[in-house]
């Protein structure tokens, strides 16, 4: 998927074969064989990833993920999107991504710390402050960051807070990282609704995925005064046609560890969710949600991509015909994590942390110039939001590899 629309963008842009092929493959892949005890005194080898896809301006950044479908493949896609992202918002970054394929709920608190400090140290030769920063993704969180910060702290003898960002806030840590995609979300939500003559308090909202992203998202958009009407998480989906109260949500969620059952809502099914008749759809999980069999059924204005990749090609095709929706993609749609990363690394390194009001502040103006950014170009040379925001990420990031030439 991410290579088919690379050159999509590639041909657009008129990028010659040989640039193409320099702004495509990864830097750096890597697997390794992470072995661990497991709490009954056995051994269990895991494999882990980490894609660096180019390191043209500045440090790779991306999130680690935790999820037993996890490949070299996808890393390496999600790798090449940070890339495009990073370089939309016009961060000093390029794209990274990696991966560990294991169930974490089958593993305890303990056996995973020990795989997360196992992962660190096989990547102590291939990532630090100026090389390769990671963060939280689907399946880790602050507490992984630690365990990672604190491992690397170790092998260096001092302690290394801008190693990892998304870390607990007392560790170095920036107020506002955890809820920063899903308010960055919100925010473009809020903005797409302006450009399409929408008044988001007279919204219908629908959101996939109930983990950091997926609730934050909801939170923020009730705040917005769009009304949550669906919502999901693995174990399955909620309806109320009068709204989901979030507020009674999140007491169920802390007791029963899920929102599925939440019995002032009727269950769904995910494919009913997607296609639910709503404002503002936010696809706030894994890849490939959004497909050639279910575009054409969706029933939305506003597609809001939090997730990476959660539409595919194919389905791309079919949703550019169906011009009365709105897509804000995934590389901008959810950016506004990789953005507080971004603070949380410079005051790591500059030791001085900020307020939240500044930290949301400066999301807000990042957002908005990609934002409008993005919706300029689409609209002068007539291509779609994603082709358009790919496009500046591309651009850029060609641009660069230009002016700093090949070595040797
Ligand atoms: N995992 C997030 C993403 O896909 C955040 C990455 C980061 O903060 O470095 O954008």
């Amino acid at each position: 998927m991410a290579c088919q629309q690379f050159d999509l963008v590639a041909d657009r842009l008129q990028i010659s074969h040989d640039e193409r092929d320099r702004l495509k493959y990864p830097k750096r892949s890597m697997t390794v064989a992470l072995p661990i005890h497991r709490d009954d005194g056995s051994v269990q080898v895991f494999e882990g990833y980490r894609v660096q896809h180019h390191l043209t301006l500045g440090p790779t950044k991306g999130g680690l993920r935790y999820h037993p479908d996890v490949t070299l493949g996808e890393v390496a896609a999600l790798a090449m999107w940070m890339s495009w992202k990073c370089a939309l918002t016009g961060l000093p970054y390029g794209g990274a991504k990696g991966g560990i394929a294991v169930d974490t709920r089958k593993l305890s608190n303990k056996e995973l710390e020990r795989l997360t400090r196992r992962y660190t140290q096989e990547m102590i030769p291939f990532i630090g402050p100026q090389v390769d920063i990671m963060a939280p993704d689907m399946g880790t969180n602050e507490q992984v960051m630690a365990w990672m910060m604190d491992s690397y702290s170790m092998h260096m003898g001092y302690t290394v807070p801008s190693i990892v960002t998304g870390k607990p806030v007392n560790l170095g840590g920036s107020v506002g990282r955890r809820e920063a995609t899903g308010r960055g979300v919100a925010y473009l939500v809020n903005r797409a609704t302006d450009t399409v003559n929408l008044d988001i308090t007279k919204c219908t909202a629908v959101v996939q995925g109930f983990g950091n992203v997926g609730s934050v998202t909801a939170y923020s958009l009730a705040k917005y005064g769009a009304k949550v009407i669906a919502l999901s998480d693995v174990n399955g989906g909620l309806y109320n046609a009068k709204g989901i109260d979030l507020r009674k949500l999140e007491t169920y969620l802390a007791e029963h560890n899920t929102v599925a059952g939440f019995p002032e809502a009727d269950p769904i099914s995910n494919e009913q969710l997607l296609t639910t008749p709503c404002d503002i759809l936010v696809p706030a999980a894994l890849e490939r949600q959004i497909t050639e069999k279910n575009a054409a059924k969706i029933q939305c204005r506003i597609l809001a991509e939090a997730a990476n990749g959660p539409t595919t090609p194919e389905a791309d095709v079919i949703l550019d015909q169906r011009e009365e929706i709105f897509i804000i993609p995934d590389i901008l749609c959810n950016s506004g994590g990789v953005i507080v990363s971004y603070f949380e690394w410079v005051q790591d390194l500059q030791s001085f942390f900020w307020t939240e009001t500044e930290v949301v502040d400066k999301l807000f103006r990042i957002l908005e110039t990609a934002f409008t950014q993005t919706l300029h170009l689409s609209r002068k040379q007539t291509m779609s939001m994603r082709q358009a925001a790919l496009s500046l990420g591309v651009s850029r990031v060609r641009e660069a590899k230009k002016m700093r030439g090949l070595f040797p």
